[in-house]
């Protein structure tokens, strides 16, 4: 079910929910960028917040940043996590200070957080606060961490997660470089299995064993670019996929040019500022 209302809040009845803020690609001016809310009865998730959103969370919702509680970044790209030091200045300085809201709290692997940290947040976060002696702040000032389980037995490194009644696997996938023909071999990139039943590809060039592994999930959400090569699933090579997979897939992180392709016999392409809804 879709719901085109736009989403006053981080809750629900019950049902799992999936609200985009956006679903273009990273230069996308359309559509806003790929980023989105799981959310269920009084828990959610943000999935990424790009150097778009803090706008796409204004036009195309009425949730404030000050509410976002929990939130999981896919990976490093600017149109993933170019708008995460708005969520935790305004947390700690705002939401904490004077709102009584509680510390953002981050779904994130070991290796990931150091990484996330040192290459991308430290420069705008670390530098904020002096105290007579310097002071420098870390991750775990802004945000508290939640930490993710290793599932065994996986085809590909996986992790696990429940936030409520929200489960989670996060599976790595094969997004940059180029180069890189496999996820063992590209730098770190998450995508999601939400309740044993919701697919999305996360940032990933074309996969088909992925696809493979999750092929039974009753909904798919999956990236997609115009030309061959590069760092995101062709088109051409989607619509090699059986009938059956494509039926039931949404096409995310579209380029600009979307309205000139030809999807036929996909699900379509996902929608920004709507909620997608599942019993
Ligand atoms: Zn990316």
């Amino acid at each position: 079910m879709i719901n085109k209302t736009p989403k006053k809040t981080l809750k629900n009845d019950g049902e799992l929910e999936l609200f985009f803020l956006g679903v273009g690609s990273a230069f996308a001016m359309k559509n806003y960028q790929t980023n989105f809310f799981i959310i269920k009865g009084d828990s959610h998730i943000l999935v990424d917040f790009g150097s778009y959103a803090p706008i796409a969370l204004k036009n195309n919702s009425e949730i404030k940043i000050e509410d976002i509680e929990f939130i999981l970044p896919t990976h490093s790209h600017n149109d993933h996590i170019g708008g995460l030091e708005n969520i935790a200045l305004t947390n700690r300085y705002v939401a904490q200070k004077f709102m009584g809201k509680p510390k953002t709290k981050m779904i994130i692997d070991e290796n990931y957080q150091r990484i996330l940290w040192d290459y991308s947040l430290r420069g705008g976060l670390e530098w904020n606060e002096i105290d007579g002696m310097a002071h420098k702040l870390q991750f775990s000032d802004y945000f508290d961490v939640v930490r993710p389980t290793w599932k065994i037995f996986s085809p590909r490194e996986t992790f696990m997660v429940d936030i409520g009644d929200i489960h989670i696997e996060m599976f790595r996938t094969n997004h940059i470089p180029e180069q890189s023909n496999k996820w063992e071999a590209s730098f770190i990139s998450y995508g999601l299995m939400i309740d044993n039943k919701v697919f999305v590809s996360g940032d990933t060039q074309f996969d088909e064993e992925l696809i493979e592994t999750y092929k039974d999930a009753e909904i798919m959400f999956h990236d997609v670019q115009f030309f061959p090569g590069a760092v995101h699933a062709p088109l051409e090579d989607l619509k090699t996929l059986p009938e059956e997979i494509k039926g039931k897939m949404h096409l995310i992180h579209y380029a600009d040019s979307y309205d000139k392709q030809d999807i036929a016999g996909f699900a379509g392409w996902a929608q920004q500022g709507v909620s997608y809804i599942f019993n």
